[in-house]
């Protein structure tokens, strides 16, 4: 029965220039997560409004979806848009709408009016008492309760008037687009897919950089990264995931390097190699899953080791959060199941037994000049041999 969805977008001082950057970019996303959707629609921009019309067959469900994964939307209202034709027209509008959406009448109700064009003839009180009269009349089993209802029927009178009373949360935070590119450090693992998402929930776009060893990381290993990518795609609209062959920068750090301090070299020509490819996307940062603690590689120590050889802000939005809390979040987004399918990970197959935990910068530059001799050659062919996935 709906021919029309009304967007609502809370956050932000969007005052101004970025008032209208945001919405710009709010219609963009919107559009680019309807794509595919079943039917054709309409996104426009209407007084500080957006309004998604459907033209002709849709499937509600899939468009309901599809719009709670859309950053910036604080709610999503399904509307009857109705022409002003005078009270009495309005008032069957409101009953025939209160009779389709709730067919067990046996409801409290309160009607919410508002004007955001005054030379209407009643006040918005007068609305609320008239309508609600209305409605009492049509509907004998239906009951009013000012404080809290179960329903509340909001009428805006615009342009057109608005009637709606169901509001499903949106996803919050900012559109993507809005706040720049970073570039997310994305694994097989948890972590990283939830903060690909939490970065792009505050409007940041993002691609992605995997980095994996074959043959000693599988094709199968690969592919689940591209489906976390896909996963992640659906909130942060595409991606370009970098596929870098890994494998002889991990044999040279084996071969002449402690062994004990394999991770944490490993991992910071990892960010090197991010940073790289970051730079090629005009990228302001870069952003990883990492939590404080949470493994060797993530102590204060590590983390500040790993930093070290970034000139990039390196963003990670996980710092705080305990596995727990990061699972919870990566099973809301869909990940979950993806993340523990049990491939290989090039991390795990170079490890330590004991991997030192509280690395000195200075002891890690010393042992990472027994790579001198030919790591530069490494890295330019990792960059060469980069294979380029577009991720939609
Ligand atoms: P995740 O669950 O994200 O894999 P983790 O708990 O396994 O994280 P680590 O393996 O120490 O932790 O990795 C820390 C972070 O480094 C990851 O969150 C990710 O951002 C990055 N990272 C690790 N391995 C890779 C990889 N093979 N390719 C790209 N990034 C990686
Ligand atoms: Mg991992």
């Amino acid at each position: 029965m709906y021919k029309s969805f009304l967007i609502k977008y809370g956050e932000i001082a969007i005052k101004g220039k970025n008032r209208y950057l945001f919405e710009e970019a709010l219609v963009n996303q919107i559009k680019y997560a309807l794509k595919d959707a079943e039917g054709e629609f309409k996104v426009r921009r209407l007084q500080g409004r957006i309004y998604v019309d459907t033209l002709g067959e849709y499937d509600y469900d899939e468009v309901m979806e599809k719009l709670t994964h859309v950053f910036g939307i604080v709610g999503i209202c399904p509307v009857v848009l109705v022409e002003d034709k005078g009270f009495d027209a309005l008032a069957e509008d409101v009953i025939s709408y209160m009779d389709k959406v709730y067919l067990d009448k046996n409801i409290t109700f309160k009607v919410h009016a508002r004007r955001a064009r005054k030379n209407y003839p009643m006040t918005s009180m007068e609305l609320n008492a008239a309508l609600g009269e209305k409605i009492l009349e049509a509907f004998p089993e239906i009951k009013v309760d000012v404080h809290s209802p179960q329903v509340l029927v909001s009428v805006e009178i615009r342009e057109e008037i608005n009637i709606y009373s169901v509001e499903v949360k949106g996803a919050g935070g900012m559109p993507v687009g809005t706040n720049g590119r970073a570039m997310l450090l994305l694994s097989g693992g948890i972590d990283s897919p939830v903060a690909g998402y939490m970065i792009a929930k505050r409007g940041v776009a993002i691609d992605a950089v995997y980095f994996h060893a074959p043959p000693y990381t599988s094709d199968r290993a690969k592919q689940k990264v591209v489906d976390l990518a896909k996963i992640v795609a659906r909130y942060s609209g595409p991606m370009n995931l970098y596929v870098v062959n890994f494998t002889d920068i991990q044999l040279a750090i084996y071969e002449k390097c402690p062994h004990e301090e394999l991770t944490i070299i490993m991992r910071r020509f990892m960010m090197k190699l991010a940073e790289h490819f970051a730079g090629e996307e005009g990228s302001l940062g870069l952003v990883t899953g990492e939590s404080i603690g949470q493994v060797a590689s993530q102590t204060m120590q590590s983390l500040a080791a790993t930093n070290a050889v970034c000139t990039l802000p390196v963003y990670r939005p996980l710092i705080g959060f305990d596995k727990n809390e990061i699972i919870e979040i990566s099973e809301k987004i869909d990940a979950y199941e993806t993340s523990i399918l049990p491939y290989e990970d090039c991390c795990t197959i170079f490890v330590a037994k004991h991997p030192v935990t509280k690395p000195n910068i200075q002891v890690i530059e010393k042992s990472e000049l027994k790579l001198s001799d030919g790591i530069e050659e490494l890295l330019k062919t990792a960059i060469e041999t980069v294979e380029v996935i577009r991720v939609e």
